[in-house]
């Protein structure tokens, strides 16, 4: 008998995987290979906040925390949804963890029973499905086509709610599409979500500042308070203010739910360490240029890896609104052969295929999608130029 648990056996290790150790292995032997794989901001950690965490150190803030994060965090944490969501939360209603990735966790963990719902649109961030069913929970995805810029159709969304569902998961802008949702198109989904009372709403809010052409970031709570007793919205650090490595994420709900959160979390992390938390508060309260100097910057470079694919024509490219990642459809590739007479026969094929050549992409199935790729531009305007000349020679090449 296994001494590993059943729970484990439901998740795949992901596809991306080998993708990602040749990439290395490749890099290791020298090869020159331009990165379009990233996950996080290619900037360092504003200096700022740097200061505040030495700082911390050195005050002798080294000791446990409250579980649900320090008084000051939390006051920090209340301002920003505030000024920057107009949304009222008391302290009780606000929890912080390692990472927005850790908040979702508790929150699936809290309240998923076996065989519950999750509602999971398509293209998805890779860490939903896996979550779910690590609480013995069960994806329901729903599919999100290009064609309706890979956002949820409200009828769709109604058609997939059961007696069973729990929850259903917004992320606008979107890991891996940047499809960003419109106040109308919010209002439209909390139509249907006003129906069903019993559904809970997780908004993953990480890339909200992050966004393009002058638009305005809302969330569904923003646009329908009526939803606010069965809301959960997480954001955190990482994204915003590149400090990916520092693990701080929240999340601000139901005081109820917060309470069971805060049970999980002192038995398993207790919290999150104590001078991250204290970087936190200087992100969240003294980094408001930094935010709209990234923000300028990754609309340059979404523009620029836009102009260089749009008309290539075996590549379908979206216009992400938001996030650093462009998610490109790569159908009219596969069943084309490679110089050695090989076929692509999907986008795993493919993206080996561009690593041969030099450019680490992430396949479009590991976010629930296939035929698709994701690139980030989390990275210098030099190596997107290169890195999508090389992409466009590369594809050229398939018979
Ligand atoms: N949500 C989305 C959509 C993400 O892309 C990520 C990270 O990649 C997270 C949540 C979690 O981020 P973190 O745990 O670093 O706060």
């Amino acid at each position: 008998m296994s001494i590993f648990s059943q729970r484990l056996s439901r998740i795949q290790p992901s596809p991306t995987i080998a993708i990602t150790s040749k990439a290395k292995k490749l890099k290791q032997e020298g090869k020159q290979i331009i990165d379009f794989s990233a996950g996080e901001p290619d900037f360092d950690t504003p200096d700022n906040v740097k200061k505040v965490a030495i700082e911390a150190i050195n005050n002798g803030q080294t000791k446990y925390t409250p579980v649900n994060g320090t008084k000051e965090l939390i006051e920090s944490i209340i301002k920003k949804f505030k000024r920057e969501n107009d949304l009222v939360f008391e302290p009780d209603e606000i929890t912080v963890g390692c990472g927005g990735k850790q908040v979702i966790f508790n929150a699936l963990l809290a309240t998923i029973e076996k065989g519950d719902e999750i509602i999971i649109p398509a293209p998805f961030w890779v860490s939903y499905p896996d979550m779910a069913l690590l609480v013995d929970g069960q994806p329901v995805v729903l599919d999100c086509s290009l064609d309706n810029n890979f956002k949820i159709n409200p009828q769709d969304l109604e058609n997939k709610i059961t007696n069973k569902t729990k929850w259903i998961i917004l992320n606008s802008p979107s890991n891996p599409t940047g499809a960003f949702y419109t106040e109308m198109e919010l209002q439209n989904l909390a139509k249907i979500l006003l129906k069903h009372p019993h559904v809970w709403i997780m908004c993953d809010d990480l890339y909200e500042h992050i966004i393009f052409d002058n638009l305005k970031f809302k969330n569904i709570l923003q646009v329908d308070n009526k939803l606010r007793s069965r809301t959960f919205v997480v954001n955190g650090v990482s994204k915003a203010y590149a400090m990916t490595g520092w693990r701080v994420g929240y999340g601000a709900g139901p005081k109820e739910l917060i309470k069971e959160i805060s049970k999980i979390q002192s038995q398993s992390t207790t919290h999150t360490s104590s001078i991250s938390q204290a970087a936190a508060i200087e992100a969240l309260d003294n980094s408001e240029e930094f935010i709209k100097k990234n923000k300028k910057i990754f609309q340059e470079r979404r523009d620029l890896i836009y102009s260089k694919l749009k008309d290539f024509p075996l590549l379908q490219v979206f216009l992400p609104q938001g996030s650093f990642y462009t998610y490109i459809c790569c159908n009219d590739i596969i069943g084309k052969k490679k110089e050695d007479g090989t076929e692509i026969t999907n986008d795993l094929d493919l993206s080996d295929y561009l690593l041969d050549e030099g450019v680490a992409v992430v396949p479009g199935e590991a976010f629930g999608c296939t035929n698709f790729l994701r690139i980030s531009f989390a990275t210098s305007n030099e190596n997107i130029i290169e890195g999508c000349d090389k992409i466009i020679s590369a594809c050229k090449k398939l018979k």
